[in-house]
């Protein structure tokens, strides 16, 4: 589409031209929609699940919704969504295990602002504190970091992409003065990875940090997986962790970004909060202004679904990477999935238009598909018989042979010609 028909000109005084323009911008919004419904039939790469129908919500497309300030104070201001919020929030609480009186937390942005607000309470708690997280971290845990000017201390990670432990604690010893930050991944934005919060816990208490932690959870990408999972460790509030994190458009679905985050009330009463008599209420929220339509989907979407129908997709979704990473497997691309993930991750297609058309994200020498409920089974299929006709004629035109990816996803996955036992 080109970016002339979008300029935003003057209404014609003429009125048969000003009908003409009316004209004009409903076929432009018309064509911008068949293009973003195409765009949506061929998307694989991130974690986003197109699968909802929020139709009965159109009815408050001309509403004014504007949940401003803490969702727990009753404020001047009369158009908010707050009864939603705050039963979304709620509705996550009982997920993770902290009693109704206990917790404190609102709908987000997004993911990003969650780790923003998670981190902010860390750093208000210990001031002098240093911020623990691995190199396969989302970058909003290093512009958090950046933000707040907290030191951040990179760990490595195994080719998995979780955290490597030991060198965690190699680093805490090194720096036992400071308390300990940690951000803990469930489900890293590449792999898929998890973390181990449990043995980030030990670690912490061995290594004479007890007390003086805290750990928030970004949680955006698996945070509403794990806890549907049987053999998934369990992130919950009974654990010494501060906060969580998830996006509320990942697996959820909702159609604008959103998210939701939360913590101990214990803790934001604590550092958190300034009362405002501008808006009646205290400023205990990132951003000002929030979306009031947010909290409504995701109230709508998981009253819909619930725990047991949350179950269930989840374990679709995995279903339908192992058959993904089986069949990639089979046509002999190097492929890793984590065994807590629907992230399947592969060599990079040689390919641009390739990757553009399934809006594949790429790092290196890896690609990934993460699977949604969105996602079919027919979808993969097409997908897997256009790669594998893509791979080997372009493998054939540029006379390559087959990438290593060993150093990405480990030996025992790749299958170059050094490193493929399966000959
Ligand atoms: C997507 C993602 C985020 C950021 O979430 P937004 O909703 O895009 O701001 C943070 N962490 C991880 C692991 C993610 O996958």
């Amino acid at each position: 589409m080109g970016g002339f028909q979008f300029q935003i000109d003057e209404p014609p005084t003429d009125v048969k031209a000003a009908e003409k323009r009316l004209d004009d911008m409903a076929n432009l919004l018309a064509h911008y929609k068949q293009h973003m419904q195409e765009k949506s039939a061929h998307h694989l790469g991130y974690p986003i699940n197109l699968e909802f129908d929020y139709a009965p919500l159109l009815q408050f497309q001309n509403l004014h919704l504007n949940n401003l300030g803490d969702p727990f104070v009753e404020c001047n201001y009369g158009l908010h969504s707050r009864e939603f919020e705050i039963a979304v929030l709620d509705w996550f609480a009982r997920l993770w295990e902290l009693p109704e009186d206990q917790y404190w937390g609102y709908v987000t942005n997004g993911g990003t602002e969650g780790n923003m607000y998670g981190l902010l309470v860390g750093r208000e708690l210990f001031p002098e504190g240093i911020i623990y997280t691995s190199c396969d971290s989302h970058y909003s845990i290093f512009k958090a970091a950046k933000m707040f000017r907290v030191q951040c201390i990179k760990i490595d990670t195994s080719f998995s992409g979780e955290m490597d432990c030991a060198d965690f604690r190699h680093k805490l010893l090194q720096n036992t003065r400071s308390p300990a930050i940690v951000n803990v991944n469930i489900g890293t934005t590449m792999k898929g990875a998890v973390d181990d919060l449990d043995e980030i816990i030990r670690i912490l208490e061995s290594c004479g940090f007890a007390n003086r932690f805290y750990i928030h959870c970004d949680s955006a990408l698996a945070g509403l997986m794990m806890p549907f999972i049987k053999q998934a460790p369990k992130v919950t509030f009974k654990k010494p962790i501060g906060s969580i994190s998830i996006s509320g458009h990942k697996l959820i679905g909702c159609p604008t970004p959103c998210g939701v985050v939360m913590a101990r009330l214990m803790d934001v009463n604590h550092v958190m909060s300034t009362n405002i008599e501008y808006i009646a209420s205290r400023d205990t929220t990132i951003a000002g202004s929030r979306n009031g339509h947010a909290p409504i989907f995701l109230w709508y979407a998981l009253k819909r679904i619930g725990y047991k129908g949350l179950c269930t997709t989840v374990e679709n979704c995995l279903k339908k990477a192992q058959y993904l990473a089986l069949c990639l497997r089979e046509k002999g691309v190097s492929v890793f999935l984590n065994a807590l993930g629907s992230t399947v991750v592969f060599e990079r297609p040689n390919d641009e238009m390739f990757v553009r058309k399934w809006q594949l994200a790429c790092q290196g020498n890896i690609a990934h598909i993460v699977v949604m409920p969105s996602v079919s089974i027919e979808r993969i299929n097409l997908f897997v018989e256009e790669f594998t006709e893509n791979r080997t004629a372009v493998l054939r035109d540029k006379g390559s042979s087959i990438p290593c990816v060993a150093g990405d996803i480990g030996q025992e996955n790749c299958l170059c010609s050094l490193h493929d036992d399966r000959r």
